[in-house]
């Protein structure tokens, strides 16, 4: 029997609702058969209401299949405004997160594929610090099932997606307990997969790799930090923050959006490049394919990673971001056309 999904539907600020409601058009496109319900939460939403997210957020959050959210907009003034993005990452306790970067031809800076795994709940972004007589403390946690749980989901994903090669990265020669930890158990784990190459990478060579050879990297783990600044990285070699999209994933629950952030200063315009958010639409479909064996879904999200690359690599229909003058309306539209040719050949 064919499933019929549940899909949470987090629009988001700034540019959240165009760029959300672009990659929804183009899932209706594509024909996938859901319920898509709304979650409602965001800084825009607490102006209006009074509070971050909507009553009961969780509750109907943890019954969906997956979520495809745009971006939430925490501002760096108001200290009393907790980051909604981390109150969902711990709630929903989505550990792993996941971006891929695939060069578009004609358009990135180099020819590669590979993929950053960034251990998401631990690190310095448990926010535990302070101030004690003029020096300022932060507390760096790497807890030994936190390592083991993110390098498994690093060979699970390599061996499910065809790569070779895990490669943790860490600063080990400097930070010899916490991440001498989290490379120890990355080893550990890696007998088990004794048919992919674990190798490891020093946290800067790692970024001079991702510019120099990025072609020679398959998947990287990394603790939060590191994981955080390579990824921004790995989106300029892409070409643009407004390519790129990611994958929270939980035990129970995985949450998709883009990598970029708000944008305020292009919100309402119908300017915002939707490719990002579209890009997390066709990671979600991949995980709906796996969590759920619906092979459907599988050829689905492959058919949309092709009209993706074939309408960005035309190098026309192209947002102001990457140097074009169309409208977000009009990529979507380019895609459409694509998806229906594809279905049609
Ligand atoms: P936030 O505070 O939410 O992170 P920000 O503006 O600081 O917002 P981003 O939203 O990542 O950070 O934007 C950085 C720059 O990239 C901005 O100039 C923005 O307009 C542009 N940008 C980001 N995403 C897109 C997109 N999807 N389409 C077009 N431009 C984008």
């Amino acid at each position: 029997m064919v499933k019929r999904y549940k899909i949470g539907v987090l629009k988001g600020d700034g540019i959240g609702p165009e760029i959300v409601d672009a990659a929804l058009h183009v899932l209706n496109a594509l024909g996938i058969d859901a319920e898509f319900v709304e979650l409602r939460a965001g800084y825009e939403y607490y102006k209006r209401f009074g509070k971050p997210l909507e009553e009961g957020f969780f509750d109907v959050a943890k019954k969906m299949d997956a979520i495809l959210k745009g971006p939430l907009y925490t501002p760096p003034h108001e200290k009393e405004f907790k980051s909604i993005n981390i109150l969902i990452r711990k709630e929903l306790d989505l550990y792993a997160n996941v971006r891929p970067f695939k060069s578009f031809k004609g358009f990135s800076l180099k020819d590669f594929n590979f993929v950053i795994v960034r251990e998401n709940s631990e690190d310095v972004y448990v926010g535990i610090e302070g101030l004690f007589k003029g020096t300022a403390i932060s507390l760096r946690i790497i807890t030994y099932e936190g390592a083991k749980r993110i390098a498994e989901y690093a060979f699970s994903y390599a061996k499910k997606n065809g790569f070779k090669k895990v490669t943790v990265v860490h600063k080990a020669n400097v930070l010899k307990i916490s991440d001498g930890l989290f490379r120890d158990v990355f080893f550990e784990v890696a007998k088990r997969y004794p048919d992919i190459t674990a190798e490891e990478i020093i946290v800067d060579t790692a970024a001079y790799t991702i510019v120099r050879n990025p072609e020679r990297l398959g998947v990287m783990v990394t603790p939060n930090l590191y994981g955080d600044i390579l990824s921004d990285l790995a989106a300029a070699m892409v070409g643009s923050l407004g390519l790129c999209g990611s994958a929270q994933i939980g035990s129970d629950i995985a949450v998709f959006e883009p990598v970029h952030g708000t944008a305020p200063d292009i919100a309402g315009k119908g300017i915002a490049n939707p490719i990002g958010e579209i890009e997390a639409a066709k990671l979600m479909l991949y995980y709906l394919y796996e969590k759920f064996d619906d092979a459907d879904l599988h050829v689905k999200a492959k058919n949309l990673d092709k009209a993706i690359h074939t309408v960005v690599e035309d190098l026309k229909i192209l947002t102001p971001d990457l140097g074009g003058t169309y409208k977000t309306v009009d990529v979507v539209n380019a895609l459409v056309k694509v998806l229906n040719s594809e279905i049609h050949s």
